[in-house]
């Protein structure tokens, strides 16, 4: 069966990893002729919106996903009359869009930050007493890794924001003193069949995922109550593949963040961490194959490779780290690559994590005790 993909980064070259031992071929379409999935797969290169390139990927394909959330409309509703599409074109139009998400979560009783759409300054003053400060501005679309935000503390950080963010639609969004930052992962079969992966803890700096342990131990009430979200949306959508949500932890109650409709970066340590990894679900899911356990296997800690790898054989000399390399250049502040760390239990985390922390430009204890 052949598997299109519009995007050709790391998420696209570990779904291709993932996807031949099924049996699966794939083909990958990106503007860039470096794209990192183009190493393990048929790189089609051209635009997104490039019709005659999309219509190449459409005749080859028997269904097409992708790798990113930022498709453009157009070319989705354009491969949908073509080729089966999954996650559905609906899907992205709501990923992409901080207006719509955050419509749709109230719409299911998802809590999430109070908001108010801002297209000009007198709209923003008038959202920063709705919504109250400190409050956080955001672009209503592409945003990613904390770029196009900022956050206002005081009526007189309005017109300073304004002047960065200003000229798109914006979005004002209630800033949550949260304890912690939590994902679930979900993935939707063809039949509606739904399997939910242990909940996730992520720790950013400067806006980037850097680490990502699970199964975070936070309880099980939390847990199902991320599950019943995650199978509102599901349902919803109508989904198809594996779905991502960001949420914010805040005095026993989860808020919702943001969704990504496909594969997600909080949810690498599957690869090695969970009976059946995120890649291999998505696929099994979009081309109507049974979906494998999502149980875990022991604990894990995933850390993101920021800017360049670290040594090969100082990781791979801690018993129980994996590595991945994206083969993508350095450079700063780009994802290159990550380690899993798995051990049977949280206990056996803590020694190769104290040697791994390091090689990855994290200091140790930076993130508190983990494992
Ligand atoms: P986002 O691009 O929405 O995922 O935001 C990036 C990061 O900014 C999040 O992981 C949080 O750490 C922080 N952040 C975003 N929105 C809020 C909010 N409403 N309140 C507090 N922190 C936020």
């Amino acid at each position: 069966m052949n598997v299109g993909i519009v995007g050709g980064g790391q998420l696209a070259r570990m779904l291709a990893l993932a996807g031949y031992p099924l049996g699966l071929r794939f083909q990958v379409l990106d503007p860039a002729a470096d794209a990192c999935a183009g190493q393990v797969a048929t790189l089609i290169q051209g635009d997104y919106d490039d019709e005659d390139r999309l219509s190449l990927l459409a005749d080859w394909a028997d269904v097409v996903t992708f790798d990113f959330e930022n498709v453009p409309a157009t070319a989705a509703r354009a491969l949908e009359q073509r080729v089966a599409v999954y996650p559905p074109a609906l899907a992205l139009t709501v990923g992409q869009d901080r207006l719509y998400e955050k419509t749709l979560f109230w719409e299911l009783g998802i809590p999430t930050p109070v908001f108010a759409t801002v297209d000009s300054l007198e709209e923003l003053r008038e959202a920063a007493i709705r919504v109250g400060l400190p409050a956080v501005l955001k672009t209503r679309r592409l945003g990613y890794d904390g770029k196009g935000q900022r956050v206002l503390r005081a009526p007189e950080d309005i017109e300073p924001t304004w002047r960065e963010l200003g000229g798109v639609p914006l979005i004002l969004e209630g800033f949550v003193p949260f304890e912690r930052e939590v994902s679930v992962l979900a993935a939707r079969g063809r039949t509606g069949e739904t399997l939910f992966y242990p909940l996730v803890e992520n720790r950013h700096r400067d806006g980037i995922l850097r680490l990502s342990r699970a199964p975070y131990r936070g309880g099980r009430i939390l847990e199902h109550l991320g599950w019943n979200y995650a199978r509102r949306l599901l349902d919803r959508l109508d989904y198809v593949g594996l779905l991502a949500i960001e949420f914010f932890v805040h005095e026993g109650r989860l808020i919702a963040n943001e969704i990504a409709p496909r594969v997600h970066n909080s949810g690498h340590w599957t690869i090695e961490g969970a009976e059946t990894g995120q890649f291999e679900n998505h696929l099994r899911a979009i081309v109507g194959l049974p979906l494998g356990s999502t149980a875990a296997v022991g604990s894990s800690v995933m850390l993101n490779c920021i800017g360049a790898m670290p040594e090969r054989e100082a990781v791979l000399a801690v018993p129980g780290a994996h590595y991945h390399a994206y083969g993508k250049a350095p450079r700063p502040g780009r994802k290159v690559g990550h380690v899993t760390l798995r051990a049977a239990d949280d206990e056996g985390l803590r020694d190769g994590l104290e040697r791994l922390l390091p090689l990855v430009g994290l200091e140790p204890g930076e993130f508190g005790p983990i494992g």
